[in-house]
């Protein structure tokens, strides 16, 4: 069995060894999980319902400990993490009404009764990114668990200790043995098992749009189901009828929570040109008053980014020459620091096409309406997006036309356990949250029942 180091981004220190497993492994948890699947999707409704509230509650319990562990592992600020950690709760408790609220259809028809039924899939393999490990976890896991499935995850080789504490959670709530197992792996080894082992129904992949395609065409030879969640290259649009003043203080927030490593980052503002200038002079001070320092602190806004091969990758994006209108500071020393930076490049540059996922935002005036939403909608990406104005009709007319599974008017919400998520176009295929997403870890099965006439 090999093993991967474990790196505290913010300090470079080693946090820990954790065991990659093979596919032997793999094929023995997914056993496992079938096994149970069989019993938990037999248990009376209000018992799994019962079930996830019981691991819901444990989780609230950990909070502090789970947050703990992201800051230490992923560098979050404390204030994200427990955010982050209180998030998988509210989650879990959200899909606990799910088990007594499946209800399939009776549908009129001549000659008998017609009713569906949602079954379960069965076994789920979940495979997770690096940059927000617990609460996409959480998003596969808690709709899948509570329609009925058992769930094998594997979390990113770099932030895999969070994801592996929520395993330990879910036995010490009382959910049955082999239900959920975090199994920590490389992507090659164990994602990819996921992907041809044949007793996996269903994968739900959140990475970059490069695996996806690939898990998507592997899937394809067992015509598996997928849910992906990929890459963004999200617009932030200030039209000149909007609180500037607001517009400005919170686009540094709408792009550099998380150092930037946002699949919903609003890494290109598109600016007005009548009000370019005004909105430069108001965004300068925002972005040098980001908090950028040790996550430990409750004040610290933006920690460091998650690795040395990322935080090089992030780098390669601003080269000496570039064309940066200005930037925050940043720590020096040891850590993966990279300071909030402001570039002013051309439309076709790659800091304007490509996802770069760190601390790096584009600013680019338009000259109407239509043309915010051609820049707006010329990427392969639809995650995501803002849109500032003050007229109603402008902010119907511009949410309608961006080509994008996620927009905010006049804010840069976009996550609610509640509502739905998931990309338009190469940003992902299917969407997580929202009263819906238990269904995709069904399948309708239609059951007719003849009744003879008198
Ligand atoms: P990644 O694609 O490198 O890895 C994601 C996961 O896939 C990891 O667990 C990795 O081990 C695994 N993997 C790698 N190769 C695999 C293979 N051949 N088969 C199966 N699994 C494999 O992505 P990342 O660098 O961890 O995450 C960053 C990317 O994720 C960004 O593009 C970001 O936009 C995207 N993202 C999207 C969302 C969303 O909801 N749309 C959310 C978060 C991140």
């Amino acid at each position: 069995m090999t093993s991967s180091q474990v790196i505290n981004p913010a300090t470079e220190e080693l946090l820990t060894t954790v065991d990659l497993l093979d596919v032997a492994a793999v094929d023995d948890a997914v056993a496992r999980a079938a096994a149970a699947q069989r019993k938990w999707c037999r248990l009376a409704p209000a018992e799994r319902a019962a079930g996830l509230r019981a691991f819901a509650g444990v989780v609230d319990a950990h909070i502090d400990e789970l947050a703990a562990l992201e800051v230490a592992n992923s560098g979050h600020p404390i204030a994200q993490a427990e955010w982050e950690a209180g998030h998988v709760r509210d989650v879990l408790q959200f899909y606990s009404a799910t088990p007594e609220r499946l209800s399939g259809k009776q549908i009129p028809v001549a000659g008998g009764l017609d009713v569906t039924f949602n079954e379960p899939l069965g076994v789920v393999g979940v495979i997770t990114p690096w940059n927000f490990p617990m609460t996409i976890a959480a998003w596969g896991f808690a709709p899948a668990l509570a329609a009925g499935n058992a769930v094998v995850l594997k979390p990113a080789e770099w932030t895999p200790l969070t994801t592996i504490r929520l395993g330990e959670l879910a036995i010490a709530s009382g959910l049955p043995e082999g239900l959920f197992q975090v199994l920590p792996g490389k992507g090659s080894v164990v994602g990819e098992r996921f992907v041809t082992h044949p007793g996996v129904r269903k994968v739900v992949f959140t990475g970059s749009t490069e695996v996806g395609m690939r898990v998507m065409a592997g899937a394809a030879a067992q015509v598996k189901r997928v849910t992906l969640e990929l890459g963004g290259k999200s617009a932030n649009i200030v039209f000149d009828d909007c609180d500037l003043e607001k517009a400005a203080a919170t686009a540094p927030y709408g792009v550099f929570d998380n150092a930037g490593q946002d699949c919903c980052a609003r890494s290109r503002i598109l600016v007005q040109r009548n009000v370019y200038d005004r909105f430069m002079e108001l965004l300068e001070p925002a972005v040098k008053g980001v908090v950028v320092g040790d996550p430990t602190l409750r004040d610290t806004e933006m920690g460091p980014l998650v690795s040395r091969p990322h935080w090089e990758s992030v780098v390669s994006y601003v080269p000496d020459g570039a064309p940066v209108a200005f930037r925050a500071s940043a720590p020096e020393g040891p850590g993966f620091w990279f300071p909030p930076t402001v570039l002013t490049p051309q439309r076709t540059d790659r800091t304007v096409t490509e996802e770069i996922f760190g601390p790096v935002v584009t600013v680019l005036p338009f000259e109407d309406e239509a043309d915010a939403i051609a820049l707006a909608n010329d990427t392969p990406y639809g995650l995501s997006g803002s849109i500032w104005t003050d007229n109603l009709s402008r902010a119907m007319r511009v949410s309608r036309a961006v080509e994008s599974g996620n927009l905010s008017v006049n804010s840069h919400s976009s996550v609610r356990y509640n509502t739905p998520f998931g990309g338009f176009k190469q940003s992902g295929l299917g969407r997580e949250l929202g009263p819906d997403a238990p269904l995709s870890f069904t399948e309708t099965k239609n059951v007719f029942f003849a009744v003879e006439e008198l």
